[in-house]
């Protein structure tokens, strides 16, 4: 049996896109699940708009979800502006073998002929026998090129409809089209799998492919993945870079698990599952041709559920980015397991405990209005004094606090909305009365005093 070969062909234009890291980890897991290969080729031909900076975020986002050379399969990274010259070769050969010939239309000469701006190329220099020009490939006149795609099934495109496409430029300079079947056929790719919008790509390389000598690969055209607006996912409005994520405190196991359900599904309803048991599981033929819709509201959910999973002492590793590093460890300690429950993303870990650290909590204005409404002073005041006697534990604080709002004729959590925003400076955060107990009698007393100075001018 030969051996499957995979690549993931970026193009170093951009930050790296939630998408590509889709389109990486469905060919990482048929290259693993099978002991193939996965090549990484940087399709790094177009020198106007490709940066170093870019490549390197390719590889490093890679990295960070489980895509590198730890693991046998990994191979590369190659990048395609080192294999000109073989794609020079391939366009020479297909020109000696009749498969391609030159042509120096302008654009301006086939509008005039064919009296459209939307005409494709109408043949014209085909047997004109020129020496120079740009390349086009000959495409038959006659019948169907058919991209069997285990993702979208057989698609027949009619060959009168295809025009004799431009392999290179008048300058020799080759276009991606070609190179990119050159390199697969010279890296001896088995599968390409890669986003629907270069199923038009696949037609022509359908063409290509045998015209160089070799058999086409098995195609999978993965479908677009859109936004809530069910519009295609891009850069000029969502977020859509993998680096974006990972800096905002998503998981990686996290963000590896949703990517995978886009458009894939292990076949029962099970939703969180680790890498190790989709990928004996993953079939490109069970990738739904549908659009996908990249819920962040439910990749937040997955990330919470992969938070919570984590060894308590791994989650406040975790979080240590988005904590001075002055504040003292072990205090963050005491909190940190009742952040772990509830946190959606870790960069959300600074909010919750930020008030335990600085000197004045941060005041969120809303928050301040909302909570402290007629009355609040008398709660405040209430209960700073109730604060001097009372035995520091979290009953006793809550039971404080409630009689405080008895007596005041307001429910707990009525009661306790001005004395959070008094202690954290938020409306939401951490149960309040854990929080009260970590900061300390006389801190909590402090923040009472400031609050009430605050209100009252
Ligand atoms: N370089 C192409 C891109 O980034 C990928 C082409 C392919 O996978 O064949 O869109």
């Amino acid at each position: 049996m030969t051996e499957v070969r995979v690549r993931f062909a970026p193009s170093p234009t951009g930050m790296f896109h939630v998408g590509s890291a889709r389109a990486a980890l469905f060919n990482w897991a048929v290259a693993e699940q099978s002991g193939g290969r996965f090549i990484l080729r940087i399709e790094d031909t177009d020198a106007t708009r490709n940066r170093p900076e870019w490549t390197e975020g390719i590889i490093s986002a890679l990295d960070w979800i489980g895509i590198n050379g730890t693991n046998p399969v990994f191979e590369g990274p190659y990048f395609q502006s080192a294999n000109e010259p073989q794609h020079r070769e391939a366009v020479a050969k297909l020109l000696a073998d009749g498969k391609a010939y030159y042509c120096d239309c302008t654009r301006e000469l086939l509008v005039a002929r064919t009296g459209s701006e939307h005409k494709g190329y109408d043949g014209f220099c085909r047997d004109r026998g020129l020496t120079s020009g740009a390349v086009r490939f000959r495409t038959p006149d006659e019948g169907v090129t058919v991209v069997d795609d285990l993702v979208r099934g057989r698609v027949e495109f009619p060959n009168d409809a295809q025009e004799d496409f431009v392999i290179a430029r008048t300058d020799g300079s080759p276009l991606y089209v070609l190179a990119n079947a050159v390199d697969d056929i010279t890296q001896a790719v088995t599968h390409v799998a890669r986003g629907e919008e270069h199923l038009p790509n696949a037609v022509r390389q359908e063409m290509l492919w045998p015209a160089l000598g070799a058999n086409p690969p098995v195609w999978a055209h993965l479908p677009v993945i859109v936004n809530e607006q069910r519009k295609k996912l891009s850069k000029r409005r969502d977020k859509v870079a993998l680096e974006d994520y990972r800096a905002e405190g998503y998981l990686a196991e996290a963000m590896v698990n949703y990517l995978m359900l886009l458009g894939w599904g292990p076949g029962d309803d099970r939703e969180i599952m680790p890498w190790a048991e989709m990928v004996p599981l993953f079939k490109l033929e069970d990738v739904n041709s549908s659009n996908a819709f990249f819920d962040e509201k439910k990749l937040k959910a997955f990330n919470g559920e992969y938070i919570r999973a984590l060894p308590l002492e791994t989650f406040e590793e975790r979080c240590l980015p988005y904590l001075d590093p002055s504040w003292d460890a072990e205090t963050f300690s005491k909190l940190a397991p009742l952040a772990q429950t509830r946190l959606g993303v870790l960069s959300e870990i600074r909010q919750n405990v930020d008030f335990l650290f600085l000197d004045e909590p941060v005041f969120d204005q809303p928050s301040w209005d909302k909570a402290m409404k007629a009355g609040a002073n008398d709660v405040l005041r209430a209960y700073l004094d109730r604060l001097d006697l009372v035995n520091w534990d979290t009953e006793s604080l809550k039971t404080a606090l409630e009689e405080v709002g008895t007596a005041h004729g307001l429910k707990l959590g009525k009661a306790q909305a001005p004395i959070r925003v008094a202690i954290t400076g938020r409306t939401v955060g951490l149960p309040l009365f854990e929080s009260i107990e970590v900061l300390g009698r006389e801190r909590a007393q402090d923040r009472l005093r400031a609050a009430l100075a605050r209100l009252e001018g």
